[in-house]
C-alpha cells in the first residue's frame, strides 16, 4: 500500500515531503497539522523499507500519542517497528530507565503521579530542613506549586534562589533549601514526580554527551504536535534530542492555541525555536474543519490579541457556508435553565448521535452541574477527565500489591493494601504491627503482610489458598503475568463468598476494563515480553484510568481537555464574565497575559466545531450575577 497523498492540498504536501533539516509548520486548528504529521512520518517509513532509524513522535497526552499511532498503523504497516510515538514523560522515563543509575536512579524507580504522595514528600523536605516549628506555615500542601513551577522551568538547585526572587517570592533563600532536599528526596527514595522526570532527563542529557549521541543516532527524525503547550523543561529535553549536525526536527504549532500557560508554556518559546534551529516557517491557512461562519467570529475573536506571530496568515475556509446558520447563540436568567435547555436541545436535535455532541466550559464545576442536569432529564453524559488512580478496592488492592512487591517497603501501599483487604475480606490488619515484624525478618513489607494475613483464621480457604501460592510470587517479582492472571481469579471469586461487598465490585467491572485497555496499550509500545514489573508500574502511573466514554452519552470537557479533537456539534456553556474569561484574569486587565489566555481558551473551544456551534450564557450562575463574556461582543455575536 503507498501512502496515499492526493487528498493533500499544496502547503500540505510541502509539508509532508519535507525532507531534511528544521521545519515548523504554524498553523491555525483545522488546518491539518497532525494530519500532515502522521502523513509525513508514514510516508518516510514507507520509502525506507531497508533502512533502520526510527523517527521520535511526540506528543503531551497519552490518548493523543495513541491516536497517532493508530493514524499511522492505518497508512503504513510496520509503524511500530520504525517509530516511537510517545509523550514527553513517557520518553523520558525510558531514558532514565536506561541511564538513571548515573544520578544513582534505579531502573525500578516508582512514579509519585498522585498529588497527597507529592505533597508528603516535600513535607518531608521541610521537615529534613528543620523547619518542624515553622510546619503551619510551610507545608508541602502549600508550597508544591512553587516546587512544581521550579521544575516546569527546569531551575537547577543552584539557580533556585535567584529564579525565586526574580518572581518576587519572599521567601526564596528557604524555599530554594525545600527545593533542594526534595529533589535529593526523589533520587534517595527511588520515586520521581512527573516534573522530576523531565528535569532528572535533562540533567542526564546535559551531563552525558554519549547518551545525547546515542538518541541521536537512534532517532535521527523528531516530530512533535502541539508543540505550542510545551514549557520550558521539555523544550530544552527536545534541543537535547535533535542533533546539532542534521537538524531534524518537524514541529506543528498554533500560537493562537496556547492553552498551558500556568504549567510554564509562553508564547515566546515559538520565536525562541524559529531562532535556535534557524527554523524555515510553512504555513497551512485553509480550515478543513469548521464552517465558514465559525471561522469567522474565530478570525473575530482572536484578532483582538496583541503579540501574535505578525506573520501568520489569516484562517481561511475550506467548507462551503451551508443554508441555515451553524451558530446559535442562546440567552438565559439562570445557568440551570441554560444547562437544561442544552440538554432538551441536544436530545431534540441529536439524539440518534450523542457522542457526537460535545459540552465545553472552561471549568470542572460548571460540567459537573451540567451533568447532574443532564441525568436528570435523562441525557446520557459523562466528564472526560484524567483520572490518576483505580479506586475501587479490588483495582486499588491490587495496584498497591504490585507497587509493594516493587519498592518493598512503601509504607503508604503497604496502608493502601490493608485498607482494601479490608474492604475486600473484613480483615482489619495493622500497618505499624506489620512494619515491625517486617523489621525482624528481611525487610519485605509485603511477604509480612501476607504472614499477618494468614494468621488470621477468619481468612476464607480461597483466599488463604491464594495468598499462600502467589504472594510469593509476585514478591519474588518471578512471573507478575501469572500472578495478575491467578489475582484476577480471585478476585472473581470474591462476590460469591463475601456477597456483602457487592457494592464495592460495580466499580470493579469498569476499572478492570480499564486496566485492560491500558495493558493493551502498554503492550503494543513495547512488546509482552520487554515488559518488566518496574516498567508496567511507570507506564500505568504515567496514563490516566479514566474509563472508556459509554458510546451513546455525550462527552463534556474542560476546554483543555479538548484540545486537537473535533465533534459536530459543540456547546460551549457559561459564556459569562468571571468563567470565560475567568476572575483572575478580569483582575489583571484586558491587556494582561492571562486574558490573552482566556481568549485563546475561547479560540480553541469554538474551531472543535465541525458542523453546528451553540454558544450560552446566563444571567446568573450559582447564585451570583453575571455579565455576558466580552468575547462574546468581541465575536460579533451581541
Ligand atoms: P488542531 O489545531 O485543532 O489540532 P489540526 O491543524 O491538527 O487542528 P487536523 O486535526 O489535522 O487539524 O485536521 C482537521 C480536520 O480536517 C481533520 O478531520 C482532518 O482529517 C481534516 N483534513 C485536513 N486536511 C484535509 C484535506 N486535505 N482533505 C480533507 N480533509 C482534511
Ligand atoms: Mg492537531
Amino acid at each position: 500500500m503507498m501512502v496515499d497523498l492526493s487528498s493533500l492540498n499544496e502547503n500540505q504536501l510541502n509539508a509532508v515531503q519535507w525532507q531534511e533539516g528544521p521545519l515548523l509548520v504554524l498553523a491555525g486548528p483545522g488546518s491539518g497539522k497532525t494530519r500532515v504529521l502522521t502523513y509525513r512520518i508514514s510516508r518516510m517509513i514507507e520509502e525506507s523499507p531497508d533502512k533502520h532509524f526510527r523517527i521520535l513522535g511526540l506528543t503531551f497526552t497519552n490518548k493523543a500519542a495513541a491516536e497517532m499511532r493508530e493514524r499511522i498503523d492505518a497508512l503504513v504497516p510496520n509503524a511500530g517497528e520504525r517509530t516511537l510515538l510517545t509523550t514527553f514523560h513517557s520518553f523520558c522515563a525510558d531514558l532514565l530507565r536506561q541511564h538513571g543509575h548515573h544520578q544513582g536512579l534505579r531502573p525500578d524507580f516508582s512514579i509519585l503521579s498522585q498529588q497527597a504522595d507529592r505533597q508528603a514528600l516535600l513535607d518531608e523536605a521541610i521537615f529534613k530542613a528543620g523547619e518542624k516549628n515553622n510546619e503551619v506555615f510551610y507545608t508541602g500542601e502549600r508550597l508544591i506549586p512553587v516546587i512544581t513551577r521550579l521544575l516546569d522551568y527546569s531551575i537547577s538547585i543552584d539557580k533556585a534562589e535567584t529564579f525565586l526572587q526574580s518572581q518576587n517570592i519572599r521567601e526564596a533563600p528557604i524555599i530554594s533549601s525545600f527545593y533542594s532536599l526534595y529533589r535529593q528526596l526523589m533520587i534517595e527514595k527511588n520515586s520521581l514526580d512527573f516534573g522530576g522526570l523531565i528535569s532528572e532527563a535533562l540533567f542526564l542529557l546535559e551531563q552525558k554527551p554519549s547518551i545525547k549521541k546515542q538518541v541521536h543516532r537512534i532517532y535521527p527524525y523528531i516530530c512533535v504536535d502541539e508543540f505550542q503547550d510545551t514549557n520550558l523543561s521539555q523544550y530544552k529535553i527536545l534541543t537535547h534530542l535533535v542533533s546539532p549536525v542534521t537538524k531534524n526536527l518537524f514541529v506543528v504549532a498554533d500560537d493562537d492555541q496556547i492553552i498551558y500557560q500556568w504549567n510554564g508554556a509562553n508564547p515566546e518559546r515559538l520565536k525562541e525555536l524559529q531562532k535556535d534551529f534557524e527554523m524555515k516557517v510553512l504555513q497551512l491557512p485553509e480550515n478543513y474543519r469548521c464552517p465558514p461562519e465559525v471561522i469567522d467570529i474565530a478570525n473575530k475573536l482572536i484578532s483582538h490579541n496583541l503579540n501574535r506571530s505578525a506573520d501568520k496568515e489569516l484562517l481561511q475556509a475550506n467548507k462551503s457556508i451551508s443554508k441555515e446558520s451553524p451558530i446559535h447563540v442562546h440567552f438565559f436568567d439562570e445557568w440551570e435553565e441554560e444547562a437544561s435547555w442544552v440538554a432538551k436541545d441536544i436530545l431534540k436535535r441529536h439524539e440518534k448521535s450523542l457522542n457526537k455532541c460535545v459540552v465545553l466550559a472552561r471549568t470542572r464545576r460548571l460540567l459537573e452541574s451540567i451533568i447532574s442536569v443532564f441525568e436528570k432529564n435523562g441525557v446520557p453524559s459523562y466528564l472526560a477527565m484524567r483520572k490518576d488512580e483505580f479506586v475501587g478496592a479490588p483495582m486499588f488492592w491490587l495496584h498497591g500489591v504490585l507497587r509493594l512487591a516493587n519498592s518493598r517497603q512503601d509504607r503508604e501501599q503497604l496502608r493502601r493494601i490493608c485498607k482494601s483487604f479490608y474492604t475486600l475480606e473484613g480483615i482489619n490488619l495493622d500497618v505499624n504491627d506489620i512494619m515491625s515484624q517486617a523489621a525482624t525478618e528481611d525487610g519485605d513489607y509485603l511477604r509480612a503482610w501476607q504472614r499477618a494475613a494468614l494468621q488470621r483464621s477468619e481468612i476464607s480457604s480461597e483466599t488463604r489458598l491464594f495468598l499462600e501460592q502467589s504472594i510469593p510470587k509476585i514478591s519474588d517479582r518471578l512471573d507478575f503475568w501469572k500472578f495478575l492472571e491467578d489475582a484476577f481469579q480471585w478476585i472473581d471469586n470474591l462476590p460469591e463468598s463475601h456477597p456483602q461487598n457487592e457494592e464495592f465490585f460495580s466499580e470493579y467491572k469498569e476499572e478492570k476494563e480499564t486496566w485492560d485497555q491500558l495493558i493493551m496499550e502498554i503492550v503494543a509500545q513495547y512488546g509482552r515480553d520487554q515488559i518488566t514489573l518496574h516498567l508496567l508500574l511507570q507506564e500505568l502511573d504515567l496514563r490516566s484510568k479514566a474509563p472508556k466514554p459509554p458510546k451513546h452519552a455525550v462527552p463534556c470537557f474542560t476546554i483543555h481537555a479538548s484540545k486537537g479533537m473535533e465533534f459536530d456539534h459543540v456547546y460551549l456553556v457559561g459564556l459569562v464574565e468571571d468563567q470565560l474569561p475567568s476572575w483572575a484574569a478580569i483582575k489583571k486587565g484586558d491587556d494582561s497575559h492571562e486574558m490573552q489566555e482566556e481568549r485563546r481558551n475561547c479560540f480553541v473551544a469554538i474551531t472543535r466545531t465541525q458542523e453546528s456551534l451553540s454558544i450560552s450564557y446566563s444571567s446568573r450562575v450559582f447564585g451570583y450575577t453575571k455579565e455576558p463574556s466580552r468575547f462574546l461582543k468581541e465575536m460579533g455575536l451581541v
